[in-house]
């Protein structure tokens, strides 16, 4: 059930250990949040319709499961799709007042050293360094703590209140507690588990040290991974139906007896199997869930303590690029908390091959914060009611943070077009809909996540709110989540295939005495090492 990043993983590895496989999924196309998809009407003269897509594709260097399942796929030309991952070397923070590419060039070896990256980065940008040290401190802090720590004390405090964020500048609030978690992944610092946000952000800083931060696809996702993903699922046997939207999870007993689903012409289909896997997303699920379920697996109850957010994109179609920098692009001042990619840059597609031939440049941007009032017309993303309205918005917060120096790189004449994502329905009068939010990683949720096995002995999960390493709503976290619960089958089948691979996230070594030091404490229940 889904057709996303855990349905398309778990319809893969099931078929490669020979199991038949049918993929129902709601949508015409498969890819879930990750697809790319052609924006209807922008083609002429034969030539393909312009990318759009649900926001970006980023990669960092910390991700295993999906680099991994992109190495056993056949790209489009016979190359793997992993091969057509390419490594970003900057980012950029821009903000009205100036505007800075910046990249690290090595992971730092000490406190010290990285302190002083931290200066070279922030204090620009308004940061006292005595709050750039304390903010040192408190990541070094995670990293000499135990994990089991970090689930019992780490999980249950916010990134806001571990930070002491409150007594900061407005600048650290802004940059290094708020900023940090809604720009990247919607989530609101008072709200976010510093458990997840300090592992998160460990990995992302020894990616920085990498030079392996920010990978990006060199093409539109599905035309690059997605598409040819499915076609090679389909040569292992499984079947796809399209514009099968799963309405009903039938139990009989213990066991789930059939699945219902409403076809795209209207009618109802049955559909039973040996074993049902889950990867509709979490707002689609709850629903699905019946009294039944919840009888057979009490945990299933808890779904309802989750919470999701907003995230979306915009794309702005270019008569002449602007790469602005080789990676991402953080508009650290922004209302409504965008980031950007320049993607022609990146791509090998030619942008001449789509539309009317005369783009050239690509803006993908997401738009992270869709409750705070713009500076155009003083409203939220999510009152806006028009998409155009969104389109000047966006472009403007943009233009405030890039056009105030001698570059001004974005301007008016250059905008050949835009899209917004078509997961946002403005159903006038009623007010605007995101069909597709994304789960948040709020305070002591953990324990409300389900495992990608269920006590419904024939029921597994495999979406990105599933409990996993990855433990942050990613590609990266969807595609473990799918790996997890193929494993599962293999153990209730007591099939001898081999298990599908999963990573744990890994820290640096020279931790390592100070952590398995911290797990005795915790366990003595004495305090963590300062
Ligand atoms: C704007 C934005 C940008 C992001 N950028 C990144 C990024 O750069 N890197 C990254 O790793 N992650 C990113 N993410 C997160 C990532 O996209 C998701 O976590 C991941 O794609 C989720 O995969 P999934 O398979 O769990 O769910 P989904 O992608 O939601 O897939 C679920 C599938 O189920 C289908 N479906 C829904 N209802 C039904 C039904 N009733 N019956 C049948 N099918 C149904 C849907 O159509 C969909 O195809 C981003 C998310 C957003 C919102």
């Amino acid at each position: 059930m889904g057709g996303g990043i855990g349905g398309l993983t778990t319809a893969h590895e099931l078929a490669e250990r020979g199991f038949e496989v049918t993929v129902l999924e709601s949508r015409s196309t498969v890819g879930g949040k990750a697809r790319s998809y052609p924006v209807p009407g922008t083609a002429t003269d034969g030539r393909k319709d312009l990318p759009g897509e649900h926001g970006f594709r980023f990669f960092p260097g910390f991700y295993k499961h999906v680099p991994d399942t992109m190495s056993r796929v056949q790209s489009y030309d016979g190359k793997t799709v992993k091969e057509h991952l390419v490594t970003a070397t900057k980012f950029m923070m821009a903000r009205s007042g100036g505007v800075d590419p910046v990249y690290f060039l090595k992971l730092p070896r000490s406190p010290a050293e990285f302190l002083q990256e931290l200066r070279a980065l922030f204090v620009p940008l308004g940061i006292p360094v005595w709050e750039l040290a304390e903010f040192t401190g408190r990541i070094f802090h995670i990293l000499k703590m135990s994990h089991a720590r970090r689930l019992g004390e780490l999980e249950k405090i916010s990134w806001w209140d571990f930070l002491k964020a409150g007594n900061k500048s407005q600048a650290f609030q802004d940059l290094l507690a708020r900023g940090m978690t809604r720009t990247l992944v919607a989530l609101r610092a008072e709200e976010g588990s510093t458990r997840t946000v300090g592992n998160t952000l460990i990995q992302l800083l020894m990616d920085f040290g990498r030079g392996e931060l920010d990978r990006l696809l060199d093409g539109p996702t599905s035309e690059v991974w997605i598409d040819p993903w499915r076609t090679q699922i389909q040569g292992l046997g499984a079947k796809f139906i399209t514009g099968a939207k799963v309405t009903k999870i039938e139990m009989n007993g213990s066991r789930v007896s059939k699945v219902i689903a409403t076809h795209a012409d209207g009618t109802t289909h049955d559909y039973t199997a040996d074993y049902y896997v889950s990867s509709v997303p979490l707002e689609v699920f709850r629903p699905l869930v019946s009294a039944e379920m919840k009888h057979v697996d009490p945990s299933l109850d808890a779904l309802r303590y989750l919470k999701t957010a907003w995230m979306n994109g915009i794309q702005f179609y270019l008569k002449r690029d602007v790469p602005l920098a080789s990676g991402h692009v953080l508009f650290v001042d922004t209302p409504w908390a965008l980031t950007a990619v320049s993607q022609a840059q990146f791509w090998r597609s030619k942008l001449a091959e789509y539309g009317d031939g005369e783009v050239r440049g690509i803006l993908s941007v997401d738009v992270s914060n869709w409750d705070n009032p713009g500076i155009l017309y003083g409203l939220p993303a999510n009152q806006i009611q028009d998409r155009e309205m969104i389109r000047n918005e966006v472009w403007a917060q943009m233009k405030r943070a890039l056009n105030d120096d001698a570059n001004k790189e974005l301007g008016d004449d250059n905008l050949a077009g835009f899209s917004l994502d078509e997961a946002i329905v403005m159903p006038n009068p009623t007010g605007v809909a995101n069909l597709e939010p994304l789960l948040v990683n709020t305070v002591d949720t953990w324990r409300h996540r389900p495992n990608a096995s269920t006590k419904i002995s024939n029921l597994f999960l495999a979406a990105d709110f599933v409990r996993t390493y990855t433990d942050l709503a990613t590609m990266e976290a969807a595609n473990e989540a799918g790996r997890r619960a193929v494993n599962a089958i293999l153990d209730q089948e007591g099939s001898t295939a081999s298990k599908c691979g999963l990573w744990k996230l890994e820290e640096p070594a020279i931790f390592d005495p100070f952590q398995a030091a911290d797990k005795v404490l915790y366990e003595l229940g004495l305090p963590a090492i300062p």
